[in-house]
C-alpha cells in the first residue's frame, strides 16, 4: 500500500502504515476499496453514525435542500429548517432546555457552552465567575477551551499554555468536587462540565445518583451545570439523552455526532429558558459569537430526517434492549489473560487491558477483528464498542462471538 501524498490524518500515526480505505456503506456494514465487507460496531469509528450507513432518505432531503437554497447565514437572517430543527430538538431535550445555538462539531458545541456560561455571569453582575471544573478522564473536544477542561492529560502535552481557571476533580467523587468548588471559591466558578457517561476516556458510567448530587451541589453553590451529551445524546444510552437516563437537568447541554447521524457535520448547544431569557435585555447583539455555518440548511435537513427515522423505527427502545444485553455480556471478557476491567452502559462498552501490555493487546485484537470482518475501536488501553442504534441482538452477538474467538487465539 502506498502512503497518501498530501493528506495529514487526524489522531493517527502518520509515519506508520497507510490506513485501510473505507469507500462505501450500507446499513450496519462498510466496505473497503477491495470490496471487503465489515460489520461496523463503532458507528463510523467514533460513535456518530447512529442510523447506520447509506440512508438514501437522508441523502434525498439534503439534495433537495441544496437545490432549493444551499446556504445563507443565520446572522440576522432565518431559515425555516433551522427553526423547525431547533423546535424538534427542544421537544426531546430534558426539562427546560429549550433554546438551540447551532455549530459544526462537538468541539464547537463545547466552546459555545463555555462562552455562554461566562457571558451569563458577566451579564448578571458576577463577572468574576469565570472558572470551569471538570472531571479527570473526561473528553470535551480538541479546541482550546475543550482541551483546557479535558481530563485526558496526553491530549494537552504539546499545546500549552491552555485556558487559565480550569481544574479537574477525581472521577465520580462528589466529596472531592465539593472541595474543589470551595478551594476555587464558589464566587469564581462559572460551571461544572461533565459527560453523563465518560465515553472517549474508556466508557465510565457514573454511580446511579452521582449526577443528581452534582446538580444539587451546583444549585447550592450557584454554579451552572453543563452536560456534554456529544456521545450520550440521541439514544446511545437507550434514552433520548443522558439527562433522561440519570434524571438530571442541565443548564446547558452540548450535542453533535448523532444529531445528524454524521451525514452532515453539525453541533448544537442547548440552554435553559432562564439562561436564554437573561440574554435578551439589551440593545444590539447580545452574544457576540457564531460560526459561518451555524444552522447550515443541509445539516438541518439531515437532522430533521434523523429524528423522524429514530422515531419511526423505534431505535431508542431498540438501543435500550440491545444495550442491556451488551452491558451484561461484556463482563464475559474478564476471563481473558491481560483483561483488567469491562464496562458498559447502553450501546457503549469497553474492554480495558492491564497497563503493561495494553497498547500491544488492543492492537493485536483489533487487527484480528478487522481481518475477521468486524470493526471495533482501538482506543489507547481499551477496545471500544459503540454500534449504530440499528444493531439487532444478533448483530451484537456476532460482534461478541467474533471477539471471543479472536481474544481466545490472540491472548
Ligand atoms: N465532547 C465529547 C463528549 C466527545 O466525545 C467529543 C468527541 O468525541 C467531543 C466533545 C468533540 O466532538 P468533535 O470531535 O465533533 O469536535
Amino acid at each position: 500500500m502506498k502512503a497518501p501524498k498530501s493528506l495529514w490524518f487526524p489522531f493517527t500515526h502518520n509515519g506508520g502504515l497507510p490506513p485501510n480505505k473505507l469507500v462505501s456503506g450500507s446499513g450496519n456494514y462498510v466496505f473497503d476499496d477491495k470490496g471487503k465487507r465489515y460489520l461496523d460496531a463503532t458507528a463510523g469509528g467514533v460513535s456518530c453514525v447512529i442510523l447506520g450507513h447509506g440512508r438514501e432518505e437522508i441523502a434525498q432531503v439534503v439534495k433537495e435542500q441544496l437545490m432549493e437554497l444551499e446556504y445563507y447565514c443565520l446572522f440576522g437572517y432565518s431559515h425555516p429548517l433551522a427553526e423547525s430543527f431547533a423546535d424538534k430538538i427542544v421537544e426531546r431535550t430534558p426539562g427546560e432546555l429549550n433554546h438551540v445555538f447551532f455549530s459544526n462539531s462537538g468541539s464547537e458545541a463545547v466552546e459555545t457552552s463555555l462562552k455562554i456560561a461566562r457571558s451569563y455571569w458577566h451579564r448578571n453582575g458576577k463577572p468574576e465567575k469565570t472558572k470551569f471544573i471538570s472531571m479527570v478522564n473526561g473528553y470535551h473536544g480538541m479546541n482550546f477551551g475543550g482541551l483546557s477542561i479535558g481530563g485526558l492529560e496526553e491530549n494537552k502535552t504539546a499545546f500549552g499554555p491552555l485556558l487559565s481557571g480550569c481544574s479537574q476533580f477525581p472521577q465520580h467523587d462528589i466529596g472531592a468536587l465539593a472541595q474543589e468548588i470551595e478551594l476555587q471559591g464558589p464566587d469564581t466558578v462559572a460551571a461544572i462540565i461533565l459527560e453523563p457517561v465518560q465515553a472517549a476516556g474508556g466508557v465510565y458510567p457514573p454511580p446511579e445518583n452521582f449526577l443528581s448530587e452534582v446538580r444539587t451541589l451546583c444549585d447550592q453553590k450557584e454554579v451552572l451545570l453543563i452536560l456534554d451529551e456529544v456521545v450520550c445524546g440521541w439514544g446511545r444510552l437507550g434514552y433520548w439523552f443522558g439527562g433522561h437516563r440519570y434524571n438530571v437537568e442541565a443548564d446547558i447541554m452540548t450535542s453533535a455526532k448523532g444529531l445528524t447521524s454524521a451525514y452532515i457535520p453539525m453541533g448544537a448547544t442547548i440552554v435553559s429558558h432562564k439562561l436564554y431569557s437573561s440574554f435578551l435585555d439589551q440593545d444590539g447583539i447580545e452574544f457576540m459569537h457564531g460560526y459561518t455555518y451555524s444552522g447550515h440548511p443541509a445539516a438541518c435537513a439531515a437532522g430533521l430526517k434523523v429524528i423522524e427515522i429514530l422515531e419511526n423505527e423505534e431505535l431508542i427502545s431498540n438501543s435500550l434492549e440491545v444495550g442491556q444485553y451488551l452491558k451484561q455480556k461484556i463482563h464475559e471478557f474478564l476471563v481473558y489473560e491481560g483483561v483488567k476491567e469491562t464496562r458498559g452502559e447502553g450501546m457503549l462498552a469497553a474492554i480495558e487491558f492491564n497497563e503493561d501490555s495494553a497498547i500491544e493487546n488492543v492492537k493485536k485484537v483489533v487487527t484480528r477483528m478487522e481481518i475477521a470482518g468486524v470493526l471495533v475501536r482501538a482506543q489507547e488501553n481499551h477496545i471500544g464498542i459503540y454500534p449504530p442504534l440499528t444493531f439487532s441482538l444478533s448483530d451484537i452477538e456476532e460482534v461478541l462471538e467474533t471477539l471471543h474467538i479472536q481474544m481466545k487465539e490472540a491472548l
